[in-house]
């Protein structure tokens, strides 16, 4: 039977980490038996800074008056896709701020540019926010966006913007961002076009462990209907330079313990999705490696660039060799993956 959100809590809150850490491996095996663990060598390109949703949690954003705002030339993105295929990689993660005057033919210039000089690389890009802004501006509708890029060449959506899915939590911490209901919905519509996700979470802020169960609820239950989501990729909120920070100062750093444990409850939790992301990124390259021990089948990217955690005081890097290293490690074989979780390479 599937695990109620009651069962969830309680084990968050009260199993011993030993045993979420047995249950989730137990539940990975059944998924993954053959101790494969993927990667992908990929690139963030944050193609602006500028936005005006002004997240409380935020440390990256610019208005567009700031000395150090930017939007990337097309000739600055083209030379960093070029060092990227230079190490062997295959997607890029594309999002930025959400942008107050950009419309939908620039978008879809610039995806259509990239797209057309690299078809090797797979675009795998915009939050449910950027989209939702970009019909807004735009003056048509989500599904058109969504299409309009898809025949550009955009090729699936990073679940970006999720945070906590629960609009008393997203009121406190970014009152300006797309309800829970728009951010599902955003991402039922891309599923149905054939645009795949993944699903995201962002925790450490204010909300309880039972909101925590039921975003992760509501993601399982959108999977149930649309088998959308690729991966689920959790993190920590990241203080530094936020004003979250500022008007909470009482916001603690998440241990690494508690990240271990929803890891752990998530997976026994999201039946429904076959791959879950470790993210050393935030967590840093050993919690990063343990997490696959607590459930996660994938350390996600090399992250070539990195510019929205480290705006936030934290730089965690690691190549491929670094990752390969750490699989091998845990007795897992590693394997490079592109960004439908395809094997291209085993070490
Ligand atoms: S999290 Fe995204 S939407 Fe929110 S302020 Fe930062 S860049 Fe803007």
């Amino acid at each position: 039977m599937r695990m109620s959100i009651d069962q969830a809590v309680e084990l968050i809150e009260n199993a011993s980490l030993k045993e979420l850490g047995e249950m989730a491996t137990k539940r990975k095996r059944e998924l993954h038996p053959k101790k494969v663990t993927t990667f992908v060598v990929d690139r963030n390109i944050n193609y602006t800074n500028i936005c005006w949703v002004d997240c409380k949690f935020c440390a990256f954003y610019r208005h567009e008056k700031d000395s150090d705002a930017y939007v990337l030339t097309f000739e600055e993105i083209d030379d960093k896709i070029e060092e990227l295929l230079e190490i062997g990689g295959t997607q890029i993660l594309f999002q930025g701020g959400v942008h107050p005057k950009l419309k939908i033919e620039w978008y879809e210039e610039l995806v259509a540019h990239i797209h057309n000089k690299y078809p090797t690389i797979t675009i795998h890009g915009f939050s449910a926010i950027e989209i939702d802004y970009i019909a807004k501006i735009s003056k048509i509708s989500i599904e058109d966006v969504l299409s309009r890029l898809q025949a550009k060449g955009l090729a699936s959506m990073p679940g970006a913007g999720a945070e906590i899915l629960n609009d008393r939590v997203r009121d406190i911490i970014a009152p300006r961002k797309i309800d829970k209901d728009i951010w599902l919905d955003i991402h039922h519509k891309a599923h149905k076009l054939g645009i795949k996700s993944t699903a995201t979470m962002m925790y450490g802020t204010v909300e309880t462990n039972r909101e925590i169960v039921q975003h992760w609820a509501d993601i399982r239950e959108l999977q149930d209907k649309t088998g959308g989501f690729r991966a689920y990729i959790m993190w920590s909120f990241q203080s530094d330079n936020t004003l979250l920070k500022q008007e909470f100062p009482e916001i603690s750093k998440q241990s690494s313990n508690r990240y271990l444990r929803l890891l752990a409850v998530s997976r026994l939790f999201l039946d429904n999705f076959t791959n879950i992301q470790s993210s050393w990124v935030t967590q840093g390259s050993y919690i990063g490696q343990l997490a696959l021990k607590f459930g996660a089948n994938d350390l996600g990217s090399t992250m070539m660039e990195e510019n929205v955690v480290s705006s936030a005081g934290v730089k965690n890097e690691m190549n491929q060799n670094d990752m390969i290293t750490l699989i091998i490690d845990l007795d897992e074989y590693p394997a490079k993956r592109d960004t439908a979780y395809n094997i291209l390479e085993r070490f």
